[in-house]
């Protein structure tokens, strides 16, 4: 409705149905026409700063202009060509999550910005989630020791014996973020792949060995304040040799076909597996969403569109 000022409310946003008028190609049977039915939504972390009337330079994270819908992926049905655009045969929901965007960040995030090796110690966090899962799930088919934290109980299982961490914890349940990270890497953390920021990344520079490396991927504690955290030890970065480079994946989208052909077979063979929290309702979109920056979400937040 307007634009959003700390955590947003589901009355931020509304959900309009009527008709629209359909404006057809000027050569109706034209190929490259499409038209099409929207199946199943992404509710992405990213959309908050889309909220916020801050101009970037970035035309993909330009704010949304208030009372106009909100963008971002889904996948959706083609009624005029079903044979021209074809998906691979995979659940559709998967090219909202580990085949779309959150699969690229965490693939490339990882193997590129991160330089991992065998045998390396890699910490994730926020590590049940649309990225975090998959980070994980990588890092140990490189052969690194690979610990992740999330907000519940039930997602700290997750992690565990689903998806093969080598241990787990709530960081909601730490008082002393410092301490817990030293009782899981008594020797350190290689390998930083940053999901929420604040308190978290200032407890990880105590706890990074020289020359380790963080992926600044996203700072989801800080996105709905409206003064970002400081960061206290960020001097850590400079005598301890550490690279911290941020990266945003819509650079990477040309890189598309490299990413399938190395995640299909993994899927194929059951040795990647996804979770996915799927809303029904377009409805229950604002909800959904929201639901981001509670932590309701336990894997990849999917909106699956019912009407008719
Ligand atoms: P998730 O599926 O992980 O959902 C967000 C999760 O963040 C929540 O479930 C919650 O999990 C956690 N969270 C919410 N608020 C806080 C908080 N205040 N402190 C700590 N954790 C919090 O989202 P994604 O996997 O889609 O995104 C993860 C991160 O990656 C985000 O920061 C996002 O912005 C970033 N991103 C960056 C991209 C890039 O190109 N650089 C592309 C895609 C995502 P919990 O219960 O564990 O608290």
């Amino acid at each position: 409705k307007d634009y959003v000022a700390g955590f947003p409310k589901e009355s931020d946003m509304n959900v309009k149905t009527g008709s629209i008028k359909l404006k057809l190609a000027e050569d109706e049977s034209s190929d490259s026409a499409v038209l099409v039915k929207n199946l199943y939504l992404s509710c992405d972390p990213y959309m908050r700063g889309r909220m916020t009337n801050s101009p970037v330079d970035d035309p993909d994270f330009s704010p949304f202009t208030p009372g106009s819908p909100i963008v971002g992926h889904g996948v959706a049905e083609n009624l005029r060509n079903s044979s021209k655009f074809t998906l691979l045969m995979c659940p559709f929901p998967y090219y909202t999550g580990i085949l779309g965007m959150p699969g690229m960040t965490a693939y490339f995030g990882f193997y590129q910005v991160c330089s991992p090796k065998k045998g390396e110690r890699v910490y994730i966090s926020a590590a049940s989630g649309a990225v975090g899962q998959l980070v994980g799930q990588f890092a140990k088919l490189m052969g690194c020791y690979v610990v992740g934290s999330a907000g519940s109980k039930e997602k700290v299982e997750l992690l565990k014996s689903k998806f093969g961490f080598d241990d787990a914890f709530n960081y909601k349940e730490e008082h002393d973020l410092v301490a817990a990270l030293k009782r899981y890497f008594p020797e350190g953390i290689d390998i930083y792949f940053e999901n929420v920021g604040g308190k978290m990344l200032d407890a990880v520079l105590l706890n990074m060995r020289f020359h380790g490396r963080i992926a600044a991927c996203g700072m989801i504690s800080q996105y709905n304040l409206q003064q970002p955290e400081g960061i206290q030890n960020i001097t850590t970065v400079v005598f301890k040799r550490i690279r911290l480079e941020g990266f945003i994946i819509f650079d990477y989208f040309d890189q598309y076909p490299k990413f399938l052909d190395f995640v299909l077979p993994y899927i194929r063979e059951g040795k990647i597996v996804y979770v996915e929290d799927i809303t029904e309702g377009l409805e229950r979109g604002p909800s959904a969403l929201i639901g981001l920056f509670s932590g309701r979400n336990v894997g990849k937040q999917v909106v699956k569109v019912t009407n008719e």
